[in-house]
C-alpha cells in the first residue's frame, strides 16, 4: 500500500507530500508563486478520496487512547520498522466520500480547472459530487436550499453592479441627498465594505449615528436592504453575507453542513475577506479539517475587502494549526524568480520568504522602452511573430496590463499583423443594453418580484405603457402591499390605470404565458418564445439599421450561450443559467481550445502560467498607479500585483513601456515604472541606457541647429524623421507578388490599398489562409 501511495505522489517533493498527507486538522500551506500550492490542493483531494490518511500522518484515529498517542509519539520520534504496521493502523482514517469535500477557489476558471483535474484523477462520477466551487457558487447552493429561512423566496434574483447602482441612485434621489457628495459609486463602496465585514444595516446605523455623512450612508444602507428584500434580490456581497447569517442563525442548517464537510480546502486564501473567512470557519467547524493555501505576497484584493490578516493569523485563528512552507518553484527560470524576489523584498509588511528553482539561468528579462504606445505594441507584436516563426504557439504568449485601457494599442497592433488574440474583457458583453434586456425578461420570468427588472422591460419594445402608468401601478402596489407584477397582471381590475390598463394587462398575460411555458419547455425554447412574444426581435428586424442588426447578433450570441449551457449542465434550469451568467466575471471566459495570444489584466492572471509573458505599460503613474502615491499600503499592494504578474512567466519575461502615451484623450509623458528599478539590473537586457545615449545625441544636434526649439517641436521633428526613415526602408508591394512571411509562410499578395502613409496588404497564404497586414510592420517579417 505504501508503495502504491508513493507511486501516485512520486512527483511531489517532500514538503508537498507532507501537505498532501496531513489530512486531519487545520493546515496552512504558505508559499510563494509557482511552488505548487494549487497542485498540492488537488493532490490532497485525490489522497483523501483514494487513500484516506497518508501513511505518515501524525494524527491518530478518532477514539485513540492515551497509550496509543504515546506510542505514536515514540514512533514519530523513532520510526522503527517493526512498529510501522501498528502506527499505520492507528493513523488510519477512512477515505472520504466525494460529497464530504468542499474546495473553494476564487474564479470560475480556477474552479473549472479544479473540476477538470479531479475528473481526470478520480473519474467523472466522483468528481461531480465534490463541491469544487467559487465562494459565490458554493454559497448560492446553500442559499437555494434554505434561503426561505431568511425570509427570501427561493427564486431570488442576483443584481450586478449596474443594477445595484440604479437602486442606490434612486435612493439617493429619494432622500434628496446631494449627488456630488453622495456619489453612487462611493455609497456602493461603503455598503459593500460593511457587508464584507458582516455589518448589518442595524449595527451600521448604531455605529455611525453621530456623523452626518456616515449617518446618511447608514440610512441608504437600511433602505437598500429593504428594497432588495422587496425585489427578492441579492447582490454579490449578499451572497456571502446571507449565507453566513443563514448558518449562524440556524443551528440545524449549520450542523448539516458541518457534518457533511469532512474536508474543507481553500485556494488563494490571501484574498479572502472577513465574511469569507467566517464562512470557511463555519463550514469547517465540525471536523476542523481545513486546509488553506496561499501566499501573502500575492494578496491583491485589498480594495475589495480582502484582508491579509486571514492568512497571517491563521495559526491563531485555528488551534493546533500546522504551517507548511514550500520554497521550490517549478514554474519559472532562475532569472525570473530572482527578479520577483528582488522586487517583493521592498515590501516591509510581509512574512518573508524566498523561492528557488532548479531551472538555472534562463534568458535575461527584456526591458524595452518605446517612443509611443504604438511602437510599444508593435514591438510586442514583432516578438510574438518571431517566436511563432521559431515554432512557438500563439497561446504560449500572454500580455498582461494593469488597466484595461492599455489593451487598445496592443489590439490594433495584433490586428495589423493578423495575430490571433483573445481578450478577457470581463462583462462587456453583459453590459450591452439588449443583453441586459434579455436578462431582465428572464429574471422576471424566474422571479416576478424583481421590480427593478420588470420596470426595465415593461415598455421595451415600446408597447404604449407610459412612465406615468407605471408610477400609478407602483403606487397601487404599495397601497395593496403587493408587488408591481401583480398589479400589472391584473391591470384591468384597476380603474386608476386608465388607458394604460389594457396594454399593461396584455404585457402581464404575455409574461404569464412565458412563466407557464417554463414548466414544460426547454430553456432555448423558452428564449425563442420570449423573443417572439415580447416583440423584441420583430422590433429590431423592422428597424433594420446597422445598430439593430448588431443587437440582433448579440441576442443570438446569447442564445448560443444558452444552448451551450443546456448541453453542459447536468440539470439545466433557468435559475441555473441565470446564476452562472450572473457570476461570470473577468477571468472566466471559456478557455476554448483555440490557439491564440491571451490578453488580460494582471488581476485576472492570478494562478495562471504562460511560457512568455509581456507586462506592458510599465510606467510610473500607470503602474504603480497614481493612487499608490498616497500611502505605503497601496504601494505595497501594487508591488504585490507586480510580483503576481512577473511570476506568471515560465521562460521569458518582457517588460515594456512607452515614453508618451495617449490616454483618455491626453498625451502623457511618463517615466519607466519604479518597479523596474527594483529588479536587479544584472537580470535585465534593457534598451534604456542606449536610449538615454540617443537622447543625448539628439539633444546635442538640436542645440547645434535650433537653439530654441520647444520640447514638442523636437518630438514632432524626431518622429517625422523616423517615419521618413521607415517609409524609405519599406519595400513597396504589388498585387501578385509572392512573399515569404516568417510566421505565416508562403503567400501571394491579392490586394494592396494605400492607407495613412502605409499600405494595407491582403495576402493569401498557402497554409494559413488570407490575412490582412499593414506593409510597414509586416515588411520586417517578409521577403
Ligand atoms: P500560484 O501562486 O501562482 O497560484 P502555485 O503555488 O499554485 O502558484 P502551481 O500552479 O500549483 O503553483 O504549480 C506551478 C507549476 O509547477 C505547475 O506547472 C505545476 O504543474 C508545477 N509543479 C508543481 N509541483 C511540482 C513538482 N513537484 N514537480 C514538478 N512540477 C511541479
Ligand atoms: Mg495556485
Amino acid at each position: 500500500r505504501k508503495a502504491v501511495i508513493e507511486q501516485v505522489f512520486s512527483r511531489m517533493n517532500d514538503r508537498q507530500r507532507e501537505a498532501v498527507f496531513q489530512t486531519e486538522g487545520p493546515l496552512l500551506v504558505l508559499a510563494g508563486a509557482g511552488s505548487g500550492k494549487t497542485t498540492v490542493l488537488i493532490h490532497r483531494i485525490i489522497n483523501i478520496l483514494r487513500f484516506g490518511h497518508g501513511y505518515d500522518s501524525p494524527y491518530a484515529t478518532p477514539g485513540a487512547t492515551m497509550e496509543d498517542l504515546a506510542f505514536l509519539a515514540d514512533y514519530t520520534a523513532d520510526p522503527k520498522p517493526e512498529n510501522q504496521a501498528r502506527a499505520m493502523e492507528l493513523c488510519a482514517v477512512s477515505p472520504a466520500k466525494p460529497w464530504e469535500v468542499v474546495a473553494i477557489t476564487f474564479t470560475n476558471k480556477a474552479a473549472r480547472e479544479l473540476q477538470d483535474r479531479l475528473t481526470r484523477a478520480v473519474g467523472e462520477a466522483d468528481a461531480s459530487a465534490i463541491w469544487a466551487y467559487t465562494f459565490h457558487t458554493c454559497c448560492l447552493r446553500i442559499l437555494r436550499r434554505d434561503i426561505e429561512r431568511l425570509g427570501y423566496n427561493r427564486t431570488f434574483t442576483i443584481y450586478d453592479e449596474d443594477d445595484k447602482k440604479r437602486v442606490i441612485t434612486d435612493l439617493i434621489r429619494r432622500l434628496k441627498l446631494d449627488e456630488k457628495i453622495f456619489d453612487a459609486r462611493k455609497v456602493m463602496g461603503e455598503i459593500s465594505r460593511a457587508k464584507d465585514n458582516l455589518i448589518t444595516p442595524r449595527t451600521f446605523a448604531l455605529e455611525q449615528r453621530s456623523e452626518f455623512y456616515m449617518g446618511r450612508i447608514a440610512d441608504l444602507y437600511t433602505l437598500y436592504e429593504k428594497e432588495m428584500r422587496e425585489n427578492n434580490a441579492l447582490d454579490f456581497d449578499d451572497i456571502i453575507m446571507k449565507t453566513v447569517q443563514l448558518l449562524q442563525d440556524n443551528p440545524d442548517i449549520l450542523e448539516h453542513y458541518q457534518r457533511k464537510f469532512r474536508y474543507v480546502l481553500v485556494d488563494e486564501y490571501q484574498d479572502t475577506n472577513h465574511a469569507q473567512y467566517v464562512l470557511t470557519s463555519l463550514l469547517a467547524g465540525g471536523y476542523q479539517n481545513i486546509c488553506v493555501v496561499g501566499d501573502d505576497d500575492q494578496s491583491i484584493y485589498k480594495f475589495r475587502g480582502a484582508t491579509i490578516t486571514n492568512i497571517l493569523e491563521f495559526e491563531k485563528q485555528f488551534k493546533n494549526a500546522r504551517t507548511i512552507r514550500l520554497e521550490q518553484n517549478y514554474r519559472s527560470t532562475n532569472t525570473i524568480l530572482d527578479a520577483a524576489n528582488g522586487l517583493i523584498r521592498n515590501n516591509v509588511n510581509r512574512k518573508g520568504k524566498e523561492l528557488w528553482t532548479k531551472q538555472e539561468g534562463g534568458s535575461k528579462i527584456k526591458l524595452h522602452r518605446s517612443d509611443t504606445q504604438e511602437s510599444e505594441a508593435q514591438y510586442i507584436a514583432a516578438r510574438i511573430l518571431e517566436g511563432v516563426a521559431k515554432g512557438c504557439k500563439w497561446s504560449d504568449f500572454a500580455i498582461l496590463y494593469r488597466n484595461n485601457v492599455l489593451s487598445n494599442a496592443v489590439e490594433s497592433a495584433f490586428r495589423r499583423n493578423s495575430i490571433p488574440y483573445r481578450i478577457y474583457k470581463g462583462r462587456d458583453f453583459f453590459s450591452r443594453a439588449e443583453i441586459r434586456d434579455m436578462f431582465a425578461y428572464l429574471w422576471v420570468i424566474e422571479n416576478p418580484s424583481d421590480t427593478l427588472r420588470l420596470k426595465r422591460i415593461i415598455n421595451v419594445p415600446a408597447r404604449k405603457i407610459g412612465a406615468r402608468s407605471v408610477e400609478i401601478a407602483e403606487e397601487l402596489a404599495a397601497q395593496h402591499n403587493t408587488m408591481l407584477y401583480d398589479i400589472v397582471s391584473h391591470a384591468d381590475a384597476y380603474s386608476e390605470l386608465g388607458r394604460g390598463a389594457a396594454a399593461m394587462k396584455r404585457f402581464g398575460d404575455m409574461m404569464q404565458e412565458l412563466r407557464d411555458m417554463q414548466q414544460t419547455a426547454s430553456l432555448s425554447e423558452l428564449y425563442d418564445a420570449m423573443l417572439d412574444l415580447s416583440g423584441y426581435q420583430e422590433a429590431l428586424e423592422n428597424k433594420n439599421d446597422m445598430e439593430s442588426r448588431s443587437r440582433l447578433e448579440n441576442i443570438m450570441e446569447l442564445k448560443s450561450n444558452i444552448v451551450e449551457y443546456e448541453n453542459k449542465a447536468e440539470d439545466p434550469s433557468l435559475a441555473g443559467f441565470l446564476e452562472e451568467m450572473a457570476l461570470y466575471t473577468d477571468a472566466d471566459q471559456d478557455e476554448e481550445e483555440d490557439d491564440t495570444v491571451l490578453m488580460m489584466t494582471m488581476h485576472s492572471a492570478k494562478g495562471l502560467e504562460f511560457p512568455t509573458v509581456f507586462l506592458c505599460g510599465m510606467e510610473d503613474g500607470l503602474f504603480p498607479s497614481f493612487r499608490a502615491d498616497e500611502s505605503d499600503e497601496d504601494l505595497e499592494e501594487e508591488r504585490r500585483l507586480c510580483y503576481v504578474a512577473i511570476t506568471r512567466a515560465k521562460q521569458q519575461l518582457y517588460l515594456t513601456c512607452a515614453e508618451r502615451r495617449l490616454m483618455y484623450g491626453q498625451t502623457r509623458y511618463a517615466r519607466p515604472s519604479r518597479f523596474l528599478q527594483e529588479i536587479p539590473a544584472e537580470l535585465l537586457d534593457s534598451n534604456l541606457t542606449e536610449r538615454a545615449r540617443q537622447a543625448e545625441a539628439e539633444q546635442a544636434q538640436k542645440k547645434a541647429y535650433r537653439p530654441r526649439s520647444t520640447v514638442n517641436q523636437s518630438y514632432r521633428s524626431a518622429s517625422a524623421l523616423q517615419s521618413s526613415m521607415t517609409t524609405s526602408s519599406v519595400p513597396t508591394f504589388a498585387c501578385g507578388d509572392r512573399v515569404m512571411h516568417k510566421a505565416f509562410g508562403e503567400g501571394m499578395i491579392t490586394s494592396v490599398k494605400p492607407m495613412g502613409g502605409d499600405q494595407l496588404l491582403e495576402i493569401a497564404f498557402t497554409a494559413k489562409g488570407t490575412k490582412r497586414l499593414m506593409a510597414k510592420s509586416a515588411s520586417q517579417f517578409m521577403h
